[in-house]
C-alpha cells in the first residue's frame, strides 16, 4: 500500500473517489434496470420509463438531478424511484471509505469493482429474485486475480470450490428430505464468487454471518405468520438458531455453540420447509442478499476496522 502524503490530500482524494463512486453508482442503476428488462446497457439513451421522453444530460446528474427534480420526471412528473439516489450514494460512500482504508493501491481498484458488483447482485435478487450468472463469474474471475496479486491463489481456489459445494450439498440433502430446493442455483454461484474473493479460511465466517442476517431479516416477516399459525416450536427453534449464529460469529470455535447451531438449524429448516410445502405461498428463500451483505460486513469490519 502506498502511504498517503498528508491529511489534506486525503480529503481531496476522498471527494474525488466519492464523485467517481456517484457516477459509477448511476451506471449501476442502468445495469440493474436494463439487465432485468433485457435491454442493452450501452446503446439506448436514458428515457423516462413512463412517458418515454429522452432525458437531457442535466436530468442525469447523480443525486443532484433527483433533488432538483424533487424525485419526479421533468416531462410527465411521474415519481422517480428512490432506488436511483440511494444506490448512487451508497456506491459513492463505499468508494470513499475504501480509499481511506486502502490508499492508492491495486487492491483499491479490486474493492471498488467487488463492491459495485455486490450492489448489482443484491439489487437484481431483491427486485426480481434473479441472479445473473455472468455477474458472479466476473466476481469470481476478479477474485482469483485479486488473490493472485496478493499471493493467496490456492486459498482462493479452495474457497471457490468449498463455497459452491457447501450450498449445493446442503440443497441436495434438504431436497432429498422434503423434495424442494431450498436455495436457488444462483446462490451457489454467489457463494462460489465470495469464496474466490475471501478464500477458504474466511468463507465459513461469512456463511455464518449470512445465515444470521437471513434469520434476522426474515424473522419479523415470519413471526407474524407463525404466531397466527400457532407454530410456537418453530419460533423457539428459530430463536435458538439466531442466538447461536450470532454467538458463533463472535466465538467461532466454541464446540457447544456449533452443535446447538447445527441442530437448531437442521430442525428449523426441516420444519420450515415442511410448512412451506403445505402452503405454497413461500417459495425459495432469496439467500444471495444475505450472502452479499455478509461479505460486505465481513470485509468492512475485518479489513476496515481491525485490519
Ligand atoms: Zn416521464
Amino acid at each position: 500500500m502506498i502511504p498517503i502524503v498528508n491529511n489534506t490530500s486525503n480529503i481531496y482524494f476522498f471527494i474525488y473517489f466519492f464523485l467517481i463512486g456517484l457516477c459509477i453508482g448511476s451506471f449501476l442503476n442502468v445495469v440493474i434496470i436494463r439487465n432485468l428488462s433485457n435491454e442493452s446497457i450501452i446503446f439506448p439513451p436514458s428515457k423516462c420509463p413512463k412517458c418515454l421522453n429522452k432525458l437531457k444530460w442535466y436530468h442525469n446528474i447523480p443525486i443532484f438531478s433527483y433533488i432538483l427534480l424533487r424525485g419526479k420526471c421533468a416531462f410527465c412528473h411521474e415519481k422517480i424511484s428512490i432506488q436511483y439516489p440511494i444506490i448512487e450514494f451508497l456506491n459513492a460512500a463505499f468508494y470513499g471509505f475504501l480509499f481511506l482504508k486502502y490508499g492508492l493501491s491495486l487492491n483499491l481498484i479490486f474493492y471498488f469493482i467487488f463492491t459495485s458488483l455486490f450492489i448489482v447482485i443484491f439489487m437484481t435478487d431483491i427486485k426480481e429474485k434473479v441472479i445473473f450468472t455472468i455477474h458472479t463469474y466476473i466476481l469470481a474471475i476478479l477474485g482469483l486475480f485479486y488473490n493472485f496479486f496478493n499471493n493467496n491463489l490456492l486459498d482462493s481456489i479452495f474457497g471457490a470450490i468449498a463455497g459452491f459445494l457447501f450450498l449445493e450439498v446442503l440443497t441436495f440433502i434438504i431436497y432429498k428430505i422434503v423434495k424442494k430446493r431450498a436455495f436457488g442455483e444462483g446462490d451457489s454461484y454467489v457463494l462460489m464468487s465470495l469464496g474466490t474473493i475471501f478464500g477458504f479460511k474466511s468463507l465459513f465466517n461469512i456463511i455464518i454471518l449470512s445465515f444470521a442476517l437471513q434469520v434476522i431479516t426474515l424473522l419479523p416477516q415470519f413471526l407474524t405468520g407463525l404466531i397466527k399459525k400457532k407454530e410456537y416450536s418453530l419460533i423457539l427453534l428459530l430463536s435458538i438458531f439466531t442466538i447461536s449464529t450470532i454467538l458463533s460469529h463472535f466465538y467461532p470455535n466454541n464446540i457447544i455453540n456449533i452443535v446447538v447451531l447445527f441442530l437448531s438449524g437442521i430442525l428449523s429448516s426441516y420444519k420450515l420447509l415442511k410448512m412451506t410445502k403445505i402452503n405454497n405461498d413461500i417459495k425459495q428463500f432469496p439467500f444471495a442478499p444475505s450472502l452479499i451483505l455478509g461479505g460486505l460486513i465481513y470485509y468492512f469490519t475485518t479489513f476496515f476496522f481491525l485490519g
